[in-house]
């Protein structure tokens, strides 16, 4: 199971990823050498908006996805789990604390406990609404994959609708003759 390290601002993701029951690390001070490191000895992904960290990292063979900062949580996501092939449901028994990144203990029907900082998860009323964000992520998921198995259709549109246009031209041309 993939290992991840967020830098700063990507807390929300972080969290989503906890959920998902990824080992995910973060924490808005850390600096670009202490990400690199960690990763490095932990074989983490490294998660961040920054450039030139990811070059950093990519440069000495440390995996790095660049989040694109117009990018939602949502889109994030469903690449996320495109490119690492992340599984978008929640399984409560799997999932880490959303705060801390420990693990879960079932203690009883419907409630979980972190067992490193003891705050209590309730599959309760409010649960509906995680799902639903992780419903988007998966369609998003799917309308990536799309483009991915049809690259030519909508990547290379410009250029093969120009390849059809003279072709057709050319028939034209022939037709008229
Ligand atoms: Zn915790």
């Amino acid at each position: 199971m993939q290992k991840f390290i967020l830098d700063a601002m990507m807390g929300r993701l972080a969290r989503w990823l906890r959920i998902l029951g990824y080992d995910t690390l973060y924490n808005n001070s850390y600096e670009d050498w202490k990400i690199i490191k960690i990763a490095q000895n932990e074989k983490r992904i490294i998660v961040t908006r920054d450039r030139g960290l990811c070059a950093r990292a990519l440069k000495i063979g440390i995996e790095c996805f660049l989040a694109l900062p117009a990018d939602s949580v949502i889109i994030t996501l469903a690449k996320l789990s495109l490119k690492y092939d992340i599984d978008l449901s929640v399984n409560l028994d799997a999932s880490r604390c959303s705060v801390c990144n420990g693990i879960l203990r079932k203690v009883e029907k419907n409630k979980w406990l972190c067992t490193s900082c003891n705050k209590e998860y309730w599959k309760g009323k409010h649960w509906s609404t995680i799902p639903e964000i992780l419903i988007k992520a998966q369609k998003e998921r799917e309308k990536m994959y799309e483009q991915y198995k049809h690259p030519r259709t909508r990547s290379r549109e410009g250029e093969d609708s120009s390849q059809i246009s003279k072709k057709s031209d050319r028939e034209e041309i022939k037709t008229i003759k």
